[in-house]
């Protein structure tokens, strides 16, 4: 058992293990610690896209337990046929793809052995840990002849066989062009008891479901990949060697360490342009002062190394060639700076063949998959920053799930949402607050996400996991989670969200975090107790929507009927000019009802306002439906607004949130509220 995979001993991981739990504004880890490495040599048959491989696995025990047993995620398997859990919840369509009849794909298992010799062949069974589905064969329980004791490994040799899929959901190819992910078989996760709030230990390894995607371990790759030389390949981590075989193939081999994923893509016409992120040009030095401030870290923390880009480019998208790039910069620059440098060598993106669109927008350790279009070349449509949007994006999940690797088949809104929001952050820093902006209309980034959230879509949670889907599921992980951290952010304030983000990232770097892990370290960070936030804005049902619903101002009439004094009183009208004449001390009486009418609750503030007299502000714990606030003074209100600020992005509903008292008595809402609410509506036809 002596592989070619550097493996540190044991005193290694449990170092590397303590350094990673120290509390604090701690450093960046540099290195994860390897748990599951792999030495894959595999091949393309060009012809039949079929893949021939064979891989050592080195798996380390991290836990105290002795593991009789490995368990596989094969996810091609998905694709094999019409009885796959994958297929029965997706009826076969998905990502603008479709499982056509003879595009199936698939792996076998050819041979498994423990690198000693050990046949564990007959020691296999396909296992559905998710469902009922015996005929689901997307993992692959493998049990040993003796357990791997605690801190101790175990090396297997596989050999195995793939097709690929013939149309493209996340992977397969179209014609000669590949994308290979999910394409070797992978170990899932074990985790001990206490992990994740898991009460005893186990493995974790999902089947392949509709949407679910991955979680794995952090280790070291080596892949050799051979193919005809025709073909362009780009793949996680960095070139380390190439050679040209006798029989007209070529052999790329690719060595990444700290991942815990690896994928490939070829394609004869790739264009192959690199260019290098170069850290003291892009970044200037009040750039590095202003994060190191903001971020109350040393300078040296917030410095950025250089890194390679490579874009693997469509011949038809070349005029694009230097926006793309762009994007990938300055994903690397505020992604690294907020968050921690970017700790890898390369970036590879990889633009999708025409018709290829179901491989576009991945994310794999290092490399990323684009999405554009040929409209995108020329004006008008050159002006719309949504490919830079793509690459942004899935550069955005380098740092959440593949570096704080989170669960993404338990907690979908930890990858997604984390990165549709810094995402946003920033999008909205290099290219402005608009999506879109023509015609004199203008649509802002948060404006668009607070369109698709409608009460009425809402079925469940943020957080959920993602093997039971509903129609509400992209909804809640990428866009309510956004405006769930956009409210937080609103709420402690930007430069401490900053802390919060950076800290978490910091302590979970080459982890695996869960929801709760976020929101200690969001406490901490804040120095509030903000648990009642997420158990409503993350984890409860429902929406949240406050409004106001009547504001009514009226003059107080004189006292009428038997004074103090003994006097009578009778009602007289008063006079016309008495409207505008200073009111007397207690004139005007006023009322404003604000409604919750969602489920979710959270304080807000109310802001009451009165004519020739400053607001006022009243706090409200949201806990009641409703509430009423009456005031008697010399001023008449004009307008009740909840959550002036604008602090709840999350509230489904702008509209309601204010009401002003018009001239003749009746209310309204403000005009720029109601354009927003027509907005909606107009966009909500269009299907946006
Ligand atoms: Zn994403």
């Amino acid at each position: 058992m002596t592989p070619r995979i550097p493996f540190p001993g044991p005193t290694l991981v449990l170092l590397a293990a303590a350094v990673a739990a120290t509390a604090g504004a701690e450093p960046l880890p540099t290195r994860a610690v390897p748990v599951a490495s792999y030495d894959i040599r595999v091949r393309l048959d060009a012809e039949a896209m079929r893949l021939f491989g064979e891989e050592r696995i080195v798996w380390h025990n991290p836990s105290s337990d002795a593991v009789g047993e490995l368990w596989f995620h094969l996810y091609l398997n998905a694709f094999r046929n019409s009885e796959s859990t994958f297929f029965r919840e997706s009826r076969g369509r998905f990502r603008g793809g479709r499982v056509g009849e003879d595009g199936w794909g698939g792996i076998d298992v050819t041979a498994i052995r423990r690198a000693d010799g050990v046949d564990l062949a007959a020691a296999t069974s396909f296992e559905h840990p998710d469902d009922d589905n015996g005929a689901d064969r997307t993992v692959l329980r493998v049990r040993l002849p003796e357990p791997v004791p605690p801190g101790d490994r175990v090396a297997l040799d596989v050999t195995f066989e793939a097709r690929l899929p013939g149309f493209l959901i996340r992977t397969g190819h179209a014609r000669d062009y590949v994308l290979a992910g999910q394409w070797f078989p992978k170990l899932g996760v074990y985790e001990p008891a206490g992990m994740r709030g898991r009460a005893s230990g186990g493995w974790n390894c999902h089947q392949f479901h509709a949407l679910s995607e991955f979680y794995a371990d952090f280790g070291h790759y080596r892949v050799e990949i051979t193919l005809p030389a025709r073909f362009v390949v780009g793949a996680t981590g960095r070139r380390v060697a190439r050679r040209d075989n006798l029989d007209g193939t070529t052999t790329h081999v690719f060595e990444q360490t700290d991942v815990h994923d690896f994928a490939w893509a070829a394609d004869p016409r790739f264009l192959e342009i690199r260019r290098t992120f170069v850290a003291r040009e892009e970044v200037s030095p009040v750039e590095y002062e202003d994060t190191a401030r903001m971020l109350g870290r040393p300078h040296e923390e917030v410095r950025l190394d250089d890194v390679e880009i490579v874009l693997l480019l469509q011949p038809a998208h070349a005029p694009q060639a230097e926006r793309l790039i762009a994007a990938a910069m300055a994903a690397l620059k505020w992604y690294g700076l907020w968050y921690g440098k970017y700790p890898y060598a390369t970036l590879t993106v990889v633009d999708p063949a025409p018709g290829a669109g179901g491989s576009g927008g991945m994310e794999y350790p290092t490399f990323i998959t684009g999405g554009t279009l040929f409209v995108f070349n020329r004006w008008p449509l050159d002006r719309l920053p949504w490919p830079e949007e793509v690459i942004v994006h899935e550069a955005g999940h380098n740092y959440w799930q593949g570096m704080v690797a989170s669960n993404e088949f338990e907690e979908p809104w930890l990858d997604e949402g984390f990165t549709t929001y810094s995402t946003g952050r920033v999008m909205t820093r290099v290219y402005g607050p608009w999506v879109f902006q023509a015609l004199g209309l203008r649509l802002g980034r948060l404006e668009g996400w607070r369109v698709e959230n409608r009460a009425d879509r809402i079925l469940g949670p943020i957080r959920r996991s993602a093997l039971n889907v509903t129609s509400d599921h992209n909804l809640a992980v990428y866009t309510r989670a956004a405006l769930a951290l956009q409210t937080l952010e609103r709420l402690v304030g930007e430069d401490t969200m900053a802390r919060v983000m950076r800290t978490y990232h910091e302590r979970w770097r080459f982890r695996h975090p869960r929801s709760e892990d976020f929101y200690e370290v969001a406490s901490e960070v804040s120095g509030r107790d903000l648990d009642g936030f997420f158990e409503e804005a993350i984890e409860s049902p429902g929406f949240l929507d406050y409004e106001v619903a009547s504001v009514r101002t009226e003059r107080r009439a004189p006292p009428r009927g038997i004074l103090e004094d003994g006097a009578v009183a009778t009602a007289s009208a008063p006079a016309d000019d008495d409207e505008d004449a200073p009111g007397d001390e207690g004139s005007w009486r006023s009322a404003v009802r604000v409604r919750r009418r969602g489920e979710i609750v959270l304080p807000v503030e109310v802001e009451l306002r009165f004519e020739g007299a400053p607001s006022e502000r009243r706090h409200w714990d949201g806990r009641d439906r409703w509430v009423e606030y009456e005031v008697t003074g010399p001023h008449p209100l004009t307008a009740a607004i909840v959550d002036p600020d604008e602090r709840l992005v999350l509230d489904v509903n702008r509209l309601n949130n204010s009401r002003r008292v018009r001239p003749d008595g009746r209310t309204a809402a403000y005009w720029g509220a109601r354009w927003t609410f027509w907005l909606q509506v107009a966009l909500s036809f269009v299907g946006l």
